[in-house]
């Protein structure tokens, strides 16, 4: 059976101090078979980590492509891992739209993840002109395909894919359930094409896109909604905490 998950995507926000105190203040108790993670900025990775209670995970939110090298400022996945930390988020639309992440470069991160025995979140999403032109499946289907090249059906066991909509990230604009639970649909189809109907129905899809404590119990009612990836909502530990009880 599918785990629900519930990911916090903090972006450049909450540094060690205040995701400490977060950690301080979350007062939150996970339903049954709920995974719980958290991604704040890389550098509160280690202390948050220290701090760490059970039922809360912790993901990096990207690693570098390549494995080791002169990429000043740059993270590899086997510095991430070395933290304990077992997860990544890989390919963010601001990673695509802001650092030029091409889906042969997320492809490559996937597979840093993987090589570290970590989990990645892939995300993928259309812009909202694709949308209005009718292409947000082929776009979709395009971006999982891409960035799978390569896997095999035992690596898709650390694979999670967060559809995310880039018109609905950080807007406050929600795609109905109805259009969410279509598209995670349609990408469990495009994984039962690639690799069989046992890996696509292990698969956890997750929806992400302004989602908040008054909209994610309907979207989490979909049949392929397995779970949420949360940007803005997730900053403050009381509304996670209600993102977590929805
Ligand atoms: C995100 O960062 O992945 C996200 C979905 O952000 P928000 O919830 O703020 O739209």
């Amino acid at each position: 059976m599918r785990k629900e998950i519930i990911a916090g995507n903090w972006k450049m926000n909450n540094g060690p101090s205040k995701g400490l105190s977060f950690l301080e203040k979350l007062n939150f108790s996970s339903k049954e078979g709920q995974r719980i993670i958290i991604c704040p900025p890389s550098i509160a990775l280690g202390p948050m980590k220290e701090s760490l209670v059970p039922g809360l995970e912790l993901a990096s939110q990207n690693v570098h492509e390549e494995e080791a090298g002169a990429y000043t400022g740059e993270l590899s996945a086997q510095m991430i891992s070395e933290l304990g930390i077992a997860i990544s988020l890989v390919g963010h639309s601001e990673r695509r739209s802001y650092y030029n992440e091409t889906d042969e470069i997320v492809n490559k991160k996937i597979k840093r993840v993987l090589g570290q025995s970590m989990e990645a979140i892939l995300c993928v999403g259309e812009l909202l002109e694709e949308r209005e032109a009718g292409r947000e499946k082929e776009v979709v289907e395009g971006q999982v395909k891409r960035a799978l090249e390569g896997l095999s059906a035992e690596d898709m066991k650390r694979i999670i894919i967060a559809y995310e909509p880039v018109w609905a990230i950080g807007t406050g604009r929600t795609a109905s359930a109805d259009d969410a639970q279509e598209m995670n649909g349609y990408i469990r189809e495009v994984v039962e094409e690639l690799y069989g109907s046992q890996v696509a129905g292990g698969v956890s899809i997750l929806y992400g896109g302004s989602v908040n404590p008054s909209n994610i119990k309907e979207l989490m009612s979909k049949e392929d909604i397995d779970g949420a990836l949360v940007g803005g909502a997730s900053l403050d530990p009381e509304s996670f905490a209600k993102l977590l009880e929805y």
